[in-house]
């Protein structure tokens, strides 16, 4: 018999994500990482081994997902002052803390969007290992950038930091080498850019892509052939129906998207991932104020936009998961159930629509829905412990003190907002 003890946990008020219907007085059994009961509460058979947690009137669900974030980034006000006073190793560091607080906060899988290049890899075979408390990661690397449409005013010493978060490619072949090296450095999906960005310097447009069709049809043709999905930056309309038309998986930010956009994404079944908390945290006055004036009235042209359009989108059907860009300027870790209240509040999702969303939606958006999203036997034993209802009040999901446990990986590594797991030393996991 294996000496692998399970986890039971008992009588709860189960979410079922597939469905959005709550089943009540439910028992979960984990093995292992693995769920390997859910039925009736009573009903299973007990083993004297097993630890039991109780939790008879409370909610269980899966952990959510946060599908777009940068952990090497701590949302400080000034990027450029941050940039040049941060020694790239000291990332590393930010990278984990900063993914603690989005498994404290209930996000038990996190889908990194772009940092410099092996600081994700490592941190991903790391929290597997469980050597630190943290959420599952799905990441890129760095990113693959258009030739000279994400353009970065910067000093010459910080062009060459910026050729480590991203990489300019041009060409057919170059894309296609661009992800196989990728690949090879430990990227587990692709991220590129079919827009400029907001904060990309002052030339850098969100109206027009300058990828050709080529192009982009080698990137999806490369990645997909590497088993890896693709997520597009793409602010602008061009962007977002070029990277939709060639096959990308998920369109970032998605803000001037029209009606025609939204029919082509629903025809693809291509998700929006909003990140509204990134143009909310742009647009506070104390950020404002360190803008140019072209970037700030880009920014609240962006900003509103996004609320108008990404309603439009919900309302058509387009698919959304949960995803906030946290790490940017103003838009800190730990506070991504915020935008799953967006949804509700300004999108117009009811409260299960929104926990669909942040948990077994982001699952297929970032092709992980095999192994998380519900809470099925065969799927790994990622799930939160409520004190509150979030059908009732979606405000539940932004205070982790809400939450009496976090499992993640049949562990338990979060109570009332502490973690509480360490690495057992005396089994070195590697
Ligand atoms: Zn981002």
């Amino acid at each position: 018999m294996s000496d692998i003890k399970r986890l039971v946990v008992n009588s709860g008020n189960l979410f079922d994500s597939l469905t959005g219907t709550i089943k009540e007085n439910q028992t979960i059994v984990s093995k292992g990482n693995q769920i390997v009961w859910v039925g009736e509460a009573g009903s299973f058979e007990k083993e004297e081994t097993d630890q039991i947690i109780d939790a008879s009137g409370k909610t269980v669900f899966p952990g959510m997902i946060e599908c777009h974030l940068h952990l090497h980034m701590n949302g400080e006000t000034n990027m450029e002052r941050a940039t040049l006073r941060t020694k790239k190793d000291m990332y590393h560091f930010y990278s984990l803390v900063n993914a603690q607080k989005q498994l404290v906060s209930g996000f038990t899988c996190v889908r990194d969007a772009g940092s410099f290049t092996g600081i994700m890899p490592s941190l991903r075979r790391i929290l597997d290992y469980g050597v630190f408390a943290g959420p599952r990661l799905v990441n890129s690397d760095k990113g693959i950038w258009q030739w000279g449409n994400q353009e970065e005013v910067y000093p010459e010493s910080m062009i060459a930091w910026a050729r480590e978060h991203h990489q300019v490619v041009a060409g057919v072949d170059s894309v296609k080498h661009a992800i196989r090296d990728l690949k090879f450095r430990g990227a587990t999906f692709i991220k590129t850019a079919t827009t400029g960005g907001v904060l990309h310097g002052m030339e850098s447009k969100v109206s027009f892509s300058l990828w050709t069709d080529e192009e982009l049809i080698a990137i999806r043709e490369e990645a997909h052939r590497n088993d890896m999905h693709i997520a597009s930056h793409a602010h602008g309309k061009a962007g977002i129906d070029k990277a939709t038309i060639a096959g990308f998986d998920t369109i970032e930010h998605g803000s001037f998207m029209d009606e025609e956009s939204a029919d082509l994404m629903i025809k693809n079944g291509t998700y929006l991932i909003p990140t509204q908390m990134a143009a909310m945290g742009l647009v506070s006055p104390e950020l404002m104020k360190t803008m140019p004036p072209e970037v700030q009235k880009k920014t609240i042209e962006v900003d509103s936009a996004m609320k108008i359009n990404h309603k439009m989108a919900f309302e058509k059907g387009v698919k959304i998961a949960i995803g906030t860009d946290a790490g940017t300027p103003g838009n800190y870790h730990g506070n991504s159930g915020t935008e799953a209240v967006i949804m509700v509040k300004d999108v117009g999702m009811t409260p299960t629509q929104a926990l669909q969303a942040a948990t077994i939606e982001g699952a297929k958006a970032i092709w992980m829905d095999e192994k998380i999203g519900s809470l099925e036997k065969g799927k790994l034993a990622d799930l939160i412990i409520s004190n509150k209802n979030p059908l009732e009040d979606i405000t539940v999901l932004q205070n982790p003190k809400n939450f009496s446990q976090i499992i993640k990986d049949g562990k338990v590594m979060v109570e009332k907002g502490v973690i509480t797991y360490f690495s057992p030393i005396e089994k070195p996991p590697i």
